[in-house]
């Protein structure tokens, strides 16, 4: 598949659309004018794939919906010196995103064939990252602390091992709960203090642990 004019002409109507759904961060905005969504979905979506919605990937999986990647992204309040952990890689349309804000992303897929589908099409479009396949509930000790943590999986609950790995000073955005999730901002304030915030209820595929 290939990008051209007619693309470009639907990603700014789709931005234009978020805009107006309150996403107000130019700079996401901006991401979203510029990233080639259909190439991230299967052919057969390519006349939708500007449309404000989630759709099925492989491993019974599902990308989000273009609103929900720029709210949880435009949430996070990034700097350019940001080191981004994000759980939950599936297509690599939200790492691209995070890609594109120029900060340094860490990225955990816990399907095999999302990882190598994600993989191989970020490096196709000449985004550098660090994915890794495996479990995000032990986030990635190895490469923390972090700046700034994402999850695009609905979380029965916070996983402690992200907590610690964020910084005194760092956000988490992630949406908890089982069925529908609400997306929550924690900042860290201290070693043992958190300042919990909702954003509101959306819907995601669950985060499933290493056994599930
Ligand atoms: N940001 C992705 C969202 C994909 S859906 C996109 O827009 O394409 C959520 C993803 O989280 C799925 O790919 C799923 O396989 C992955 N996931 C679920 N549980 C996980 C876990 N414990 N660790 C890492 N990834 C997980």
């Amino acid at each position: 598949m290939e990008d051209g004019p007619k693309h470009q002409g639907r990603r700014r109507q789709l931005a234009e659309q978020l805009e107006g759904k309150g996403i107000h961060d130019e700079r996401v905005l901006d991401a979203i004018r510029k990233i080639p969504r259909h190439l991230f979905l299967d052919s057969s979506f390519e006349d939708f794939a500007y449309q404000d919605t989630a759709f099925p990937i492989a491993a019974g999986q599902t990308i989000s919906q273009p609103f929900t990647v720029a709210f949880q992204t435009q949430a996070l309040q990034l700097q350019p010196t940001d080191k981004v952990l994000e759980i939950g890689t599936g297509s690599g349309y939200q790492t691209a995103v995070l890609c594109e804000l120029g900060v340094k992303v860490f990225s955990i897929e816990r399907q095999h064939e999302l990882f190598l589908f994600s993989s191989s099409m970020l490096k196709k479009l000449n985004y550098n990252y660090v994915g890794k396949f495996g479990d995000g509930y032990q986030g990635l000790p190895t490469y923390a602390p972090f700046d700034k943590i994402i999850v695009t999986a609905g979380a029965k609950q916070v996983p402690p091992a992200l907590l610690r790995q964020l910084v005194v000073g760092g956000k988490m955005i992630i949406p908890v709960g089982v069925g529908s999730q609400k997306m929550l901002s924690i900042v860290k304030v201290s070693e043992k203090d958190y300042q919990v915030k909702k954003l509101g209820d959306f819907r995601f595929v669950p985060m499933l642990e290493e056994k599930e």
